[in-house]
């Protein structure tokens, strides 16, 4: 199972677009990284704000859950997941859960027992499936884009035309043998 944080806070109205918009920054995500042959890179730590750990979006082989019944099904194979509990829905029908193991100071309360999609949060994965992490989250992902990219092509190519010169003007100028005869 994956996660993904739901933030309820946007406007219901726009929120298949933002779907739509996921998938395609994903795409976009994968295809940069595989041509620049550059993986993304997770930076900082977490700051224990517990924000994400609310509204959750749960994933399951590949797909948003969105049947309690697959959750239940879920939850029957594996129960440590019975700490999410079904809150509500997004407007795309995906629901959305709260965790009983979130303390009321936002910390986790199971967390040397917390199941591996916590543990793995947040995940590359996210990232390559266009997701964003919340704008007050310790941790930023850092990938290179086709600007950078184009910038260090530039300079490599730069600092080359100049050793390229500096040999050049060697060869150029007389040896010392040339000058004594
Ligand atoms: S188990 Fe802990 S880390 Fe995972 S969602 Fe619940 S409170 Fe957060
Ligand atoms: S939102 Fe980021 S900083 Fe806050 S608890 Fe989650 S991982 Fe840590």
């Amino acid at each position: 199972m994956a996660r993904d944080r739901f933030d309820g806070s946007r406007p219901g109205r726009k929120r298949a677009s933002v779907s739509l918009l996921a998938s395609a920054r994903g795409l976009f995500r994968r295809f940069r990284s595989r041509v620049l042959r550059s993986p993304v890179r997770l930076e900082g730590r977490c700051n224990l704000c517990g924000r994400c750990c609310s509204h959750i979006l749960l994933m399951n082989d590949g797909r948003w859950i969105r049947s309690e019944k697959t959750f239940r099904a879920i939850v029957e194979s594996s129960p440590r997941h019975g700490r999410f509990t079904p809150v509500g829905r997004n407007d795309e029908g995906l629901l959305t859960f709260d965790c009983r193991c979130l303390g009321k100071d936002n910390l986790c309360t199971s967390y040397a027992d917390r199941p591996a999609l916590c543990r793995n949060y947040p995940s590359k994965s996210l990232y390559y499936q266009g997701g964003q992490l919340l704008s007050d989250c310790g941790f930023t992902f850092k990938a290179m884009t086709f600007r950078q990219a184009a910038g260090r092509l530039a300079t490599g190519r730069r600092a080359f035309s100049k050793v390229l010169e500096k040999e050049v003007r060697k060869d150029a100028e007389p040896k010392k043998e040339d000058t004594d005869s």
